[in-house]
């Protein structure tokens, strides 16, 4: 799987400094998307085509090579074989590109362009809608930021550096109006991703732009590294089956010493189920996963697992992470899996602690495993105050056939699930 680093913002902000330092640092394919529009820009000069030629721009657009290659000395770019590094960064090209950027055809065919270039790599991308266009689910997004007048003022001293014949002003005013241009872009416009990290470098070094983006990094990495181990699927062997036991057997004396439990009805004893239940309290799943003879697979958010012992319970007693934030398509077939094998799956339906008291909205997960994969489903509801040596009570329910609901009537049968829970939670013999 690629690592995509998302560099976007205006004009002068660092971007290319930043973004070659960090490519360096991290070992990653730098891709400036603003130099292949330069590509087109310069072509469409040294052709002599107008703003106004479509056709004579298609044209351009089917036959053009452009290639970025990151050597030693840096980053070269190449238009159709020639090496126009620099010719790129002219006064001409800059004062046009933004302009030739806007046209849709333009557009389409860079990003695509530019996401072919990345494909299977891990790749810093710099340009002003990497994050929201181009790749909108890069691993890391920075929107880098600066004033106007101080982006300016870089951008003359680095021309002047390259030996580029223009004065502050008039770069001024160059900066200005792409930044107009490139923020009321119908397509690919400049703005800011929701999810972005903002770094303003008007008042810091380029040094502290890189440290600050290389922290971001290294947290991205981390937490990839984490949620790979969190994700990993363990197989079962005797070790892990005699642990499970162990682990079991003591932790059931203890919350039994610690709750007077009290279990009415049960689970057949072969065949797949989906055992959903009410959630009041961490420990209720414990009830349910400690006192059944078969292993329940419950799903649990997966924050519980960023802690280590949670971790490694979580992996003995094979529960199923799950992002609560989005769809997540990988633990949904993880739980198809399960009840494909014959085995047990834990689900709270609520979503969350106390989703009945709160009238929040049930999930209807649930709904959707046992309607696709034809298990019952039984309601468990659970009760008690968690107090020490305060009763608990864990009542099972008969198991309930989904199978003649559609998927259009997930709302219905989760709301069948969850009165059966409600009902089953008022029982107290
Ligand atoms: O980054 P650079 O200044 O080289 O970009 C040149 C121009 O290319 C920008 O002013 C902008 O109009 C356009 N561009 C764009 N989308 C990108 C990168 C650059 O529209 N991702």
């Amino acid at each position: 799987m690629s690592f995509i680093v998302a560099i976007d913002g205006p004009a002068g902000t660092g971007k290319g400094t930043v973004t070659k330092i960090l490519a360096k640092k991290f070992k990653l394919l730098n891709i400036d998307t603003g130099a292949t529009y330069r590509c087109v820009t310069l072509e469409m000069l040294n052709k002599g085509v107008k703003l106004e030629e479509l056709d004579k721009i298609k044209e351009i657009l089917e036959n053009i090579k452009i290639e970025i290659e990151n050597t030693k000395e840096g980053q070269k770019v190449f238009l159709n074989g020639e090496d126009v590094t620099e010719k790129i960064r002219s006064k001409e090209v800059t004062e046009l590109v933004s302009q030739v950027s806007s046209i849709k055809e333009v557009r389409f065919k860079m990003v695509d362009l530019q996401r072919k270039m990345a494909e299977g790599k891990n790749v810093i991308m710099e340009g002003r809608d990497i994050g929201t266009y181009v790749f909108p689910s890069a691993d890391v997004k920075i929107y880098l930021d600066a004033d106007l007048e101080e982006r300016a003022k870089r951008r003359f001293l680095q021309n002047r550096e390259k030996g580029i014949d223009i004065n502050y002003v008039d770069v001024l005013e160059n900066i200005k109006q792409r930044d107009e241009n490139d923020r009321c872009k119908e397509i690919g416009a400049l703005k800011l991703a929701k999810d972005a990290e903002v770094i303003d470098s008007t008042q810091i070094s380029i040094n502290q732009v890189v440290r600050e983006i290389s922290q971001i990094i290294i947290n991205k990495k981390e937490e990839i590294k984490l949620e790979k181990k969190i994700y990993k699927v363990r197989k079962e062997t005797t070790w892990k089956r005699f642990l499970r036991n162990i682990i079991k057997g003591t932790l059931a004396v203890v919350y039994k010493i610690a709750f007077q439990v009290k279990i009415n009805g049960k689970v057949p004893s072969e065949g797949s189920y989906i055992l959903c239940c009410n959630h009041i309290n961490y420990l209720d799943a414990a009830a349910i996963v400690l006192f059944n003879k078969r292993k329940v697979n419950f799903v649990a958010k997966e924050d519980l697992f960023k802690n280590r012992l949670l971790f490694w319970l979580g992996h003995i007693f094979d529960a199923i992470p799950i992002k609560r934030d989005m769809q997540d398509i990988e633990a949904m077939k993880r739980c198809l899996k399960v009840l494909k094998n014959g085995e047990l799956l834990g689900i709270f339906p609520e979503g969350t602690r106390k989703g009945l008291e709160k009238n929040g909205k049930a999930k209807n997960g649930a709904a959707f495993m046992a309607i696709k994969s034809k298990a019952k489903v039984i309601p468990i509801g659970i009760h008690g105050s968690f107090k020490p040596f305060s009763k608990v009570y864990v009542n099972y329910g008969e198991p309930i056939d989904l199978s003649n609901y559609s998927k259009e009537e997930l709302d219905e049968a989760t709301e069948k699930i969850m009165q059966e829970i409600v009902i089953l939670t008022k029982k107290e013999d």
